[in-house]
């Protein structure tokens, strides 16, 4: 099937009870990885990719690899994101691209870092909204600052979203889904001890806007045991440690409908290719270490889509066309 509208997917999640997982992409192996996990799990999926995804890989190497896996598993719905769009350009250059959704993250200034006021995150979602809704295409907005750093995107400081102003800033806007702080954190160093989530802050814009899916960031779970190897292998990760998958699951409960990995999967490669290295110091042919890396994803993935009830999804719907989606924002 065609590449299926980010709202279309959480659409569907909230009328469903589950959440969908977004998946950071920068290759083939992550994306095969992840279509395949889709595939064994019967799982609608997100696939995104940072502004740094598509540096390294470049626009056209990125845009093609989706459409390859398009081909290969027409029976998931896939949404193509943008994640952390910066400014209405990088918006723009995403949907010529084709992505079916872009997330402006108005949080921070255009540099990435440096935490935004209120009135210039309204502004700059704004405009990307409209810009995006006369094409059908998705828009994420976010409000609060989310911890830690990641691909270079992020204040390093928290600071949790205010339901009320959450409330506003969606009504306002227009956004189709909104990324809330609510205590998770970006990268594999995200906490000194056990996170507290906020539940309660996604659960009062859940009861205002049970329409309105709400995203989570830096939802990495940081596994001990992908650590562990990483470790055990040569590396030096100390003091790794991320959101428990059984906190995720909760948040399912209060609202969250699109939950954001990227460091989980990273871990994964890092992990199998430092073991196949430490243990099998002969090979030297790059699909001896990137085929199991590329399985690896696939079971981390995996997990992923059964624990936020993604799984047996993947045939719920037909998709919707841009044309049509774009119709229905204008009859709004
Ligand atoms: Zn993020």
């Amino acid at each position: 099937m065609p590449l299926v509208t980010m709202k279309q997917v959480l659409d569907e999640a909230i009328r469903g009870n589950y959440a969908v997982g977004a998946f950071n992409v920068n290759n083939m192996e992550q994306i095969k990885g992840i279509m395949e996990a889709a595939r064994q799990t019967k799982s609608p999926v997100i696939l995104q990719a940072s502004r740094g995804a598509r540096k390294y890989a470049g626009r056209r190497f990125l845009r093609h690899l989706i459409l390859a896996a398009i081909e290969e598993y027409p029976e998931i719905p896939i949404a193509m994101h943008l994640d952390h769009g910066n400014n209405l350009q990088s918006c723009i250059e995403a949907i010529e691209d084709g992505f079916t959704s872009v997330m402006i993250d108005g949080s921070l200034a255009e540099d990435g870092k440096t935490p935004a006021p209120y009135d210039y995150n309204l502004n700059v979602t704004r405009q990307v909204v409209l810009y995006a809704h006369e094409r059908g295409v998705t828009v994420e907005g976010e409000l609060g600052c989310l911890g830690g750093i990641e691909d270079g995107v992020g204040s390093g400081e928290v600071k949790l979203a205010d339901p009320d102003q959450a409330v506003e800033f969606a009504e306002k806007t227009g956004v189709d889904a909104l990324a809330l702080g609510f205590g998770t954190s970006h990268g594999a160093y995200k906490f000194k001890k056990e996170p507290k989530l906020a539940y309660h802050i996604v659960e009062k814009v859940h009861q205002h806007r049970p329409d309105l899916p709400i995203v989570s960031h830096g939802s990495s779970s940081v596994p001990r045991d992908l650590v562990d190897r990483i470790n055990a292998f040569g590396g030096h990760m100390p003091n790794a440690m991320g959101v428990p998958l059984s906190d995720l699951v909760r948040s399912i409960d209060s609202g969250v409908r699109k939950i954001n990995i990227d460091t989980d999967t990273r871990l994964g490669v890092t992990g199998v290719i430092r073991e196949v290295f430490a243990k099998q110091p002969d090979k030297f042919d790059p699909r001896d270490y990137l085929k199991p890396a590329m399985e690896e994803i696939t079971r981390i993935v995996a997990e992923r889509m059964r624990a936020f009830r993604t799984a047996g999804h993947a045939g719920d719907y037909a998709p919707v066309s841009l044309g049509d989606m774009k119709k229905a924002y204008t009859r709004k």
